[in-house]
């Protein structure tokens, strides 16, 4: 085609956009037994009641959703202690960050995030037109006064991941509740708890209390690391007035019925969250401890995955780790778009999964 005949063009800055690239979900040809650990899903797969439930609605799927998923905010209200008037759903917590960089930044404004953050917020930010601001973190997690410092009268939201994807980082919710008392009023912060139910350290909070007693403060969720990531459910929970503004600009469908039902079945079956919570708390210390041993840097995490750093030696790095594990495979996340070139994001899988990885790895760091 002629580029001097006049074509459709997006709106300045969208094609200064990096399209995210998701995990790898494949290994190369040849390898029978795959284990994908690149997309922190759950290894314990969904509860089964949320399959029962996909099931039977599937049978009716000529219906329509209730587009306010009223029953779906009624169950997540029932097991929080919330008020479900101040609960929006969404098609993945994705949505919902999308729906607030959309509702309030426009050109010109400035949204906040750290370094390593989870990368969807650069790209809504964008998305929206508005100027995205990265700011350091210190030893890989979120600075407080570095987000503070970056803060100007061009500031319209801070997102902040806690715990953050890919570090496995957290920030204390002292931290938290200091970063909120220090941004102006006017100032939208974003509270990303998507693996908040994994987290098991007395100072963290996911921000229920913040969200519910402030204007400017909400908090994100979602289904997707307790096993319904193929779902796509996730939630916002936030003042009144935010509730509105988002609710009038989201899609009015925008959670299908097989989300509503299975994520309604999902978050009652608590044994299922137990489970898999357990499992990821036994898991994640041994395999931390025993990547530690063989010499590798592990990024302390209390999600449900470890960022692995490897050695400068070209024949031992990420890259080539990386390559030797899918032979196997055994599929890790490349992280050199989140500034950790040489490092991998592995999730907590199986038992089976984990223990062949650290063994592989083995090998190869003698190889
Ligand atoms: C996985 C993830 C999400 C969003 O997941 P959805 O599947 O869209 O609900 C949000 N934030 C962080 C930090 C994540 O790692």
């Amino acid at each position: 085609m002629k580029q001097d005949q006049p074509r459709p063009t997006p709106r300045a800055g969208i094609m200064d956009i990096e399209a995210y690239v998701p995990g790898k979900s494949t290994a190369p040809a040849g390898v029978t037994k795959v284990h994908k650990l690149s997309a922190n899903e759950n290894p314990l797969g969904p509860s089964p009641k949320a399959i029962e439930a996909a099931r039977k609605v599937a049978a009716k799927l000529e219906v329509y959703p209730d587009g306010s998923a009223r029953r779906l905010r009624e169950a997540i209200a029932d097991v929080h202690g919330l008020n479900p008037a101040n609960i929006v759903c969404s098609n993945g917590s994705d949505e919902i960050l999308g729906l607030l960089a959309q509702t309030y930044l426009a050109p010109g404004d400035e949204a906040v995030f750290t370094e390593h953050a989870f990368m969807v917020y650069k790209i809504y930010i964008q998305a929206a037109g508005a100027k995205p601001i990265a700011v350091k973190e210190t030893e890989e997690r979120a600075d407080i006064d570095a987000i503070l410092a970056a803060v100007t009268p061009a500031t319209r939201i801070v997102f902040l991941a806690n715990p953050n994807n890919p570090t496995g980082t957290y920030v204390p919710f002292q931290e938290v509740r200091r970063l909120h008392a220090g941004l102006p009023k006017n100032v939208l912060l974003v509270l990303d708890a998507a693996y908040a139910e994994y987290v098991r350290r007395n100072d963290y909070e996911a921000g229920i209390e913040l969200a519910g007693s402030s204007e400017n403060v909400v908090m994100t969720r979602t289904f997707s690391k307790l096993g319904l990531g193929g779902a796509r459910i996730g939630w916002m929970y936030g003042p009144a007035h935010i509730v509105d503004a988002i609710n009038r600009v989201r899609g009015p469908f925008n959670v299908n019925a097989t989300a509503i039902e299975a994520g309604i079945a999902a978050i009652r079956d608590r044994a299922h969250i137990e489970r898999s919570v357990a499992h990821n708390e036994k898991w994640l210390a041994w395999v931390s401890e025993q990547l530690t041993l063989l010499g590798l840097r592990v990024t302390p995490s209390v999600g449900n995955f470890v960022l692995i750093h490897f050695p400068d030696d070209k024949r031992h790095s990420a890259a080539a780790a990386d390559d030797y594990l899918s032979a196997r495979g055994y599929i890790l996340r490349r992280v050199t778009a989140y500034g950790f070139p040489n490092a991998l994001r592995m999730s907590i899988g199986t038992e089976e999964a984990i223990r062949g990885v650290v063994d592989a790895l083995k090998t190869f760091l003698k190889s």
